[in-house]
């Protein structure tokens, strides 16, 4: 079959690779319908993520239909339909029961190299470092399925692929990011980061009862679809985000922040005051957690920061002081998609929103690299990419 395979550092290449076959009694084989290019699958084409080996077929989110299950699978039969979640989960083991299924002990048979990094190991990613379980991605024709009878969702027929296969990944990220805010009515959350998780995150704000979203990022074409969510926006080459926000909200800040960047977070202007202090004091650190420490700063007190986010390491000069003397919470985690697959299908179901919004550029899965490019370096308004093989 054909694949969009990691070839080295920034080079990925469609590549023919072996079938995949059924492995245990609980796996099933699904033909990928549509798949998606993801933020997090730069970090692992650019080399931050550690553990990439060349070969690896990229991709976490994709659906299509199911081509064979193994004897241990009795809820999916050939020719269903389904979404896959991107964390792979048992659905049995202490984190699976708490529905903490991207925790889930079970499915990472790489625990050990994440537990020398992490201390304990997180579970099994599709398409996602060898220390997240090394399993084959969702850029394929084919994909196996571990623990098929727990992870996928069955989709009737009447909804098109874009309107669900963001079920696998950055729709429940995005809510998730969202519902770790404890929104209260009439409360005011700001999200840095207007990619397709923080747009998500908008428009999961506001479903649950935000007042107002405010969305901090620095490419117009990306503010501009962000707004169509009813969120207001900071272009933070234009402003100083602290005081903006703190103009905002009559001087006390946003009752919860969002971190949809990450670990790659970009240079702010030298204008920003926040961040040139940070720069003075810390001038050995790699920078890259400035959307976190900004989030901190910006919260108000007593208020929560939801990291949905991927950091992969450690980051430097952690505004420790800040949280623990302004009674902030933080909370994150990779999302716990197999909980909200079935109540976020009912609200496309019902119409509350249609996920596709985000969708800009559809292409073949030959093209995946060419994608990547696009995505990655924000060409031709690219917001995300759907591609069908
Ligand atoms: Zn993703
Ligand atoms: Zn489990």
């Amino acid at each position: 079959m054909k694949a969009n395979v990691w070839a080295g550092r920034n080079r990925l290449e469609i590549q023919d690779v072996p079938d995949p076959q059924i492995l245990n009694a609980r796996d099933a084989i699904v033909r990928v319908s549509s798949t998606a290019i993801c933020g997090s699958d730069l970090h692992l084409v650019d080399g931050y993520i550690p553990t990439v080996k060349k070969g690896d077929v990229l991709g976490h989110e994709f659906m299509g239909e199911v081509v064979e299950v193994g004897p241990g699978v009795h809820n999916l039969h050939t020719g269903d339909r389904v979404v896959v979640p991107f964390p792979i989960a048992c659905g049995a083991c202490f984190a699976c029961e708490a529905e903490l299924y991207s925790v889930c002990e079970n499915s990472n048979p790489n625990a050990g190299m994440a537990e020398k990094l992490m201390g304990h190991a997180p579970a099994g990613i599709f398409g996602y470092s060898h220390m997240l379980g090394g399993f084959a991605g969702g850029q394929a024709e084919y994909v196996r399925v571990p623990f098929a009878d727990v992870g996928p969702i069955k989709v009737e027929d009447d909804l098109p692929d874009e309107k669900v296969l963001f079920l696998s990944d950055i729709f429940p990220t995005g809510f998730m990011g969202a519902e770790m805010c404890d929104i209260k009515p009439g409360q005011t959350i700001a999200i840095w980061g207007a990619g397709p998780v923080g747009q998500f995150a908008a428009a999961s704000a506001f479903l649950l009862g935000a007042d107002r979203v405010i969305v901090i990022d620095r490419f117009p074409y990306r503010l501009r679809r962000v707004q169509r969510t009813g969120a207001e926006v900071l272009n933070y080459e234009e402003v100083n985000v602290l005081e903006a926000l703190r103009d905002m909200t009559g001087g006390r800040g946003p009752d919860a922040c969002i971190d949809a960047v990450g670990m790659e977070a970009h240079h702010p202007t030298p204008a920003m005051y926040a961040y040139d202090r940070t720069k003075q004091a810390a001038r050995m650190e790699t920078e890259r957690p400035y959307v976190l420490r900004e989030a901190i700063m910006a919260c108000r007190n007593g208020g929560v920061v939801s990291v949905i986010g991927v950091y992969g390491g450690f980051v430097d000069k952690f505004p420790m002081g800040t949280v623990m003397n302004r009674s902030l919470t933080i909370r994150t985690g990779q999302c716990h998609v197999q909980r909200y697959t079935e109540p976020l299908l009912q609200r496309i179901r019902a119409g509350e929103i249609d996920p596709s919004f985000v969708i800009s550029h559809r292409m073949p899965l030959s093209e995946a690299p060419r994608g990547f490019e696009l995505f990655k370096n924000k060409q031709d308004e690219c917001n995300k990419v759907v591609l069908t093989p």
